[in-house]
Order: C-alpha cells, then structure tokens, then sequence
C-alpha cells in the first residue's frame, strides 16, 4: 500500500479548507487507516462504527485483539450518539478537560460501535482531543474515530510524523504532519461507571487537577502492583520500549556513573536518559536529555522523542533517571517503568 504523506500547518482558521484533511477524511470515511496529530501524541485513526476498518488498525499496530481502542469525536452530540447516559460527574470533567488529554469510561451504546473497538466490553473509551487539525478531521469524516497511538505495538508512542513513517509506512493510508506534538504522553484515562471515579492511565491530565474539580479519586492499585490485572486491558502489555535494555535508577548522578562505567568494563556501549540540568555530568557512549526537571511537562513531551533516539544509536543498554511521581511526572514514570519492563535499580 501507498501512505500518502500530507503536510499541514496547526492554523484552526486554515484548517478549514485544507484539502489535505478533505482527503485525508474522505478516506476515514471509505473505511481506511490514517494518522494525525493530537495535542498527546499521533493517532491512527479509522471508522469506529465500521468492524473492517477498526481491524485494520489493529493489523497495521499488531495491536491484540483484547486490547480497546479510544473513540475519538469532535463534539458532545457525537457523544450522544455513542452512549446512551452522560453520569452527571462527567459532565463536570467534560466542561473542565473537554477538549484536551482526558478519556472518560462511559457504558456504551448497543449497537452504536464496531465491537472490535471495545474488544467485546460493555463500556467505551472517549475522548475529544484539542488539537486543531484532529477535531478538523473528525468533525469533516462525520465519524467517531478510533485511534490508538500510531506506532508499531510495544515501541514507543509516536510524536512526530517522522516516528509514524518509520513503523507504519506502506501499512496505512496516509499520515497527516501537522509538526511534533506537544504533551507527548497519551490522555489520562478515567473510569467514571463506579461510585469512586479511578484512574486506569495516567496522563496528559494530572490526578491532582482532575481532583480539584471533582474531589478525591483512586488510582487503579493494578498500576502498582504487577500481580494484579489491570483493569485497562492495555496496561497489562509491554509498551514504549527502546530497543537497548532499559533500567531506571534510583539514585545519585554518582550511583547512576558508577553503574555507566561497570558496564563500559565489561564493552558495553551504554546510554543515559537524563534532563538538561544533569546532562553535563555524566560520561557515557550517549547522553540525552529529555527535557528540564524543573519543568516536567517538558519531560513528557520530549520522553518518546528521547526514547526514539536511542534507537537509532547503536547503544545495548540505557540508564535513565527517575522523577517524582505528582503530577505528571505520575505519567512519565508510568510510561518508563513499562518501556524498562519494570527494572528499577536501588542505590
Ligand atoms: P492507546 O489506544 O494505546 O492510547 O490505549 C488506550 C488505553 O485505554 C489502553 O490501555 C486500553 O486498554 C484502555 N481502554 C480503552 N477502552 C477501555 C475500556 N472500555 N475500559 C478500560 N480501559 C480501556
Ligand atoms: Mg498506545
């Protein structure tokens, strides 16, 4: 298959008349697979009322079949048209996060979505995204869309265009480049159906903030502790892995350079994902920076960046520095525990 390539700039008002998107959407609507920018990382999108055109993400990503999709829309009466009951706390989240990173569980409409995209559960995963050329997209296909983050299944989540071509070029139908996207971890996800709202994901929208609109919630304990089952299905896989071996350090830049040149000893050609502040300080074969710890949004939005890095070098094995988990440095230490399978070294 051909993937056609469509650059577009982010102006809303341009937007409008982008033929790019008018084809781009067009082939949405002829049940085909296309990637896009979101304000979290790059989606790969397609018709989610359509069975075909969901499987096809789900063959392009080698995504598992039991792993559900997030059904993206454009406005609150495409929600209506999806779910049958909006529980009133979410209109709440809706008004406050809508558009942006967050994704509401919400009990699903029969009959309204292709069950490959909810992988047989009774409850659907939505979100109405902030980035202009996204909620274009959506809002020109007429269609819920269905999108996962556009990468091969396990590699690290795609933000720019770049990353999209290397895992699924000649697998999709097109790729929209509107530019490197900017929060760089996926939305937060939140199951709403319950008494106690619970966090199944951390992400672009922090526990705190979702707290100080809708007082206390709860993190899923799966999320820190391996032997539980996840209660989003996806958590459970091995996600965003650079090729080295990864393991994440808990300790002083000393600790973290000692370990560096054990291994250097023994011939290994070694990295370590550190932040701009630290750069400096270490002596390995690679050294890159994943954004500013004193600011760590731009942590999140360089880390898959960084990550994606290390795999065009020819390093065997990455150590990386840890970060506190509050805010959304939750989701950045999600998201590194898995890409280190859960390796974690203790000064
Ligand atoms: P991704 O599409 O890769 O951003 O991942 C979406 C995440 O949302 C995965 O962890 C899914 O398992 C999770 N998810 C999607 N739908 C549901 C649902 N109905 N209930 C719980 N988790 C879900
Ligand atoms: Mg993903």
């Amino acid at each position: 298959m051909q993937t056609k390539l469509w650059t577009v700039d982010n102006y809303v008002d341009n937007a409008n008349s982008y033929p790019q998107l008018e084809e781009a959407a067009h082939l949405l609507q002829q049940n085909q697979v296309v990637a896009f920018p979101t304000e979290t990382v790059y989606g790969l999108g397609a018709n989610a009322r359509d069975n075909e055109a969901v499987k096809k993400i789900f063959e392009a990503k080698g995504r598992p079949s039991d792993n559900p999709l997030i059904v993206h829309i454009a406005s609150k009466e495409q929600l209506a048209s999806i779910i049958d009951e909006i529980p009133g706390m979410t209109h709440t989240l809706m008004d406050q996060f809508w558009p942006g990173p967050l994704t509401l569980i919400f009990k699903k409409k029969e009959g309204a979505l292709s069950d490959a995209v909810t992988a047989g559960l009774e409850t659907v995963a939505v979100r109405m995204p902030s980035h202009p050329l996204a909620l274009k997209l959506i809002e020109k296909s007429g269609l819920p869309i269905a999108a996962p983050s556009a990468n091969t299944s396990g590699k690290p989540s795609p933000t720019t265009a770049g990353h999209v071509y290397k895992d699924l070029n000649g697998k999709i139908a097109g790729i929209v480049d509107g530019g490197p996207t900017g929060v760089g971890v996926e939305s937060t996800v939140l199951d709403c159906t319950g008494p106690i709202p619970v966090i199944l994901r951390p992400g672009g929208v922090t526990k705190e903030q979702i707290e100080e609109v809708i007082g206390p919630v709860s993190l899923d304990t799966a999320l820190s502790d391996e032997k539980q089952a996840p209660r989003s299905p996806g958590m459970k896989y091995t996600h965003y892995a650079p090729r080295a071996e990864l393991s994440l350090v808990s300790g002083s830049r000393e600790f973290i350079q000692s370990l560096v040149n054990a291994k250097k000893a023994e011939g290994f050609r070694v990295g370590v994902l550190t932040t701009e502040e630290n750069q400096r300080y270490y002596d390995a074969d690679y050294v890159l920076s994943a954004g500013r710890r004193e600011q760590l949004e731009s942590v999140a939005s360089g880390l898959y960046f960084t990550l994606r890095q290390f795999d065009d070098l020819d390093v065997e094995l990455i150590f990386s520095e840890v970060f506190p988990v509050e805010g959304i440095g939750q989701a950045i230490m999600n998201r590194l525990s898995k890409a280190a399978g859960g390796r974690l070294i203790q000064e």
